[in-house]
């Protein structure tokens, strides 16, 4: 049987009330470590709130977010990040004026440097550490240029490999192929089961197509609060979700 410190990440009883309004009430779920979560609902349901939560930069009014041991309800936001949550905000935040190299490289973690004065040395593991993560995202062949001549899903795929240049346990990206195009769609599904055998992926997601081809489970948020949990196809088949969700 699994207990809940089996999980990555274990949500529970979270809630936050705006003015007397819960955007998130009494929420519970639990993350497998190397899976990828999706959560959908419509507009409003609370889905960005829940990762502001977990990220900590929204404070809950009850309930606990436990990730590998840590409480992260009682964290602040950076010291979360070193805990080993990576979060991807719908607007990418990326150096346009920088290369793609030199965006990869000033997100690698600084302080976790084993080579103390040795500059060369960490000079060579950051270089390596850089290339095999621009493999990971696509942009092998664009180190060198400038960010603002990426493409949109360009942008969106180096801003994830900024996140995952810092190896976190938790990965959470909120609608992360929206305006992608289908080929560009295809590649990230492709990027996010690559990246799972280390980590876990919580991806807020609108595009049922693209949902199908990454989820292994889902759960559908509607006025803060689980309607339903699953599959896809257990999900889509629920008569709760074709009303509040996917009949729209
Ligand atoms: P979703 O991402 O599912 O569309 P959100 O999590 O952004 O939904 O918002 C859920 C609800 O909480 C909405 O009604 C929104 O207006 C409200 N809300 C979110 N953040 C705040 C805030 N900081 N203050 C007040 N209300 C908020
Ligand atoms: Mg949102």
């Amino acid at each position: 049987m699994q207990t809940s410190t089996d999980y990555l990440l274990a949500v529970e009883g979270l809630t936050v009330s705006f003015d007397g309004f819960r955007a998130v009430d009494d929420l519970s779920f639990y993350l497998d470590r190397n899976e990828i979560r999706v959560i959908i609902g419509p507009n409003g349901a609370g889905k960005t709130t829940v990762l502001d939560l977990i990220c900590g930069r929204t404070r809950a009014t009850a309930g606990s977010v436990n990730f590998k041991g840590h409480e992260l309800t009682k964290m602040r936001e950076h010291e979360i990040v070193r805990a080993g949550v990576g979060r991807k905000f719908q607007t990418p935040s990326i150096y346009e004026d920088l290369t793609v190299f030199e965006n990869l490289e000033i997100s690698y973690p600084r302080g976790r440097s084993v080579f103390g004065a040795l500059g060369f040395k960490r000079d060579a593991a950051v270089r390596e550490r850089v290339e095999q993560i621009a493999r990971d995202i696509f942009l092998a062949d664009h180190l060198d240029q400038l960010a603002e001549y990426l493409s949109h899903g360009q942008k969106q795929w180096l801003e994830i490999g900024m996140l995952l240049i810092q190896d976190p346990a938790l990965l959470m990206l909120d609608e992360p192929v929206a305006g992608m195009s289908v080929s560009e769609r295809k590649k990230t599904a492709e990027l996010l089961h690559r990246v799972i055998q280390d980590r876990s992926v919580l991806v807020i997601e609108h595009d049922m197509g693209f949902v199908e081809e990454i989820a292994h489970k889902v759960t559908v948020l509607y006025q803060g609060r689980v309607l339903s949990e699953g599959s896809v196809a257990r999900v889509k088949a629920d008569p709760k979700v074709v009303e509040v969700y996917l009949g729209h």
